[in-house]
């Protein structure tokens, strides 16, 4: 398929755009490609949390755009591509990284909080992406980064609306690798483990004792850095990551693979005890003799 002509701006300057990148996890990754020279748009709904976010991008020499949107609503997530097509004239990367998530039981969850879960991520990622396509596809090293969470593929007790909503967004990612793969637009998706926000401290892990238990379940012993997040999204949008596509990188200390996995270690630190293994070897040379002893 025939690839239309980057757009050239005077300066050359790509362009990357992250939702909810006004706070916590966004902005560590805004600020992961201004590093990288990228200009930013940055959308959510509260002008404060992307004044935020602006202001610390500024203070390193990012160029800046915000645009007030809530991505649940198709008219404003094509107005926000209309605005970077006008003020920007081209997109290069997309990071659907807006969220929202608290803890409840599914037997008392609303109709209205399930619908504004999925509405934010697995609608909310649909819209800008299918908003995005046309400008991503004239890019030359387009890239989509979807932020999603390992309870999209394990068990999300408690938060069973994002976790149906995540898992979603993961089939997504796989759809449209295959299906704009043919337009060089690569979509790729990050599962964060456990990264204190202030939104997880405020909705998801409220206390020391939750944290506690948190960090009890990652096989590196720690909550995540935001900058590792960044880092991870920064090579999926990178030339290094060019045949990468339809991945999701689990960037979570070991967490989901450390699930289920039996501690048969924890037997080895029981005090100076033989293990299981050299008790074995022991008996096989007891038993060595004496089948010798019967002529075998
Ligand atoms: P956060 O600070 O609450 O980030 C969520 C962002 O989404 C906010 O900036 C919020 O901004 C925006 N948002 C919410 N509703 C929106 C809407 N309708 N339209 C547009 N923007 C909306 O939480 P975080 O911890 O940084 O999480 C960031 C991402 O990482 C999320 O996708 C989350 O699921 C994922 N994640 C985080 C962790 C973790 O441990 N932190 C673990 C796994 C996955 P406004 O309020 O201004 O709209």
């Amino acid at each position: 398929m025939a690839r239309r002509t980057t757009p050239t701006r005077a300066d050359g300057r790509r362009v990357g755009l992250v939702t909810g990148g006004g706070t916590g996890l966004g902005i560590a990754i805004a600020a992961g490609l201004a590093q990288d020279g990228y200009d930013l748009v940055l959308a959510s709904r509260s002008p404060q949390h992307l004044a935020t976010g602006a202001r610390t991008l500024r203070s390193r020499g990012a160029r800046v755009l915000e645009v007030p949107t809530d991505v649940r609503e198709p008219d404003q997530v094509e107005r926000l591509f209309g605005r970077v097509r006008d003020e920007l004239g081209r997109l290069d990367v997309l990071v659907n990284n807006a969220a929202g998530n608290f803890v409840a039981r599914t037997e008392e969850l609303t109709p209205n909080g399930w619908r504004a879960v999925v509405g934010i991520v697995l609608d909310g990622t649909f819209f800008c992406s299918r908003y995005a396509f046309p400008l991503l596809r004239e890019s030359r090293f387009p890239s989509i980064v979807n932020i999603v969470a390992s309870y999209a593929w394990m068990a999300g007790p408690g938060t069973a609306h994002s976790a149906a909503a995540k898992a979603g967004v993961v089939a997504l990612t796989r759809a449209l690798a295959v299906e704009w793969a043919p337009h060089g637009i690569r979509v790729n998706a990050v599962a964060p483990g456990p990264v204190r926000t202030e939104a997880t401290d405020e909705r998801l892990w409220t206390s020391e004792r939750v944290r506690q238990a948190i960090v009890r379940t990652v096989p590196l012993g720690r909550f995540g850095q935001p900058a590792e997040i960044a880092e991870a999204v920064r090579f999926l949008i990178s030339p290094a990551a060019g045949y990468v596509t339809g991945e999701v990188l689990a960037v979570d200390g070991g967490q989901w693979l450390g699930r289920g996995v039996m501690p048969l270690l924890e037997t080895l630190e029981r005090g100076r005890r033989p293990t299981s293994s050299a008790r074995y070897a022991r008996a096989g040379r007891r038993r060595g003799p004496r089948r010798t002893g019967r002529g075998r």
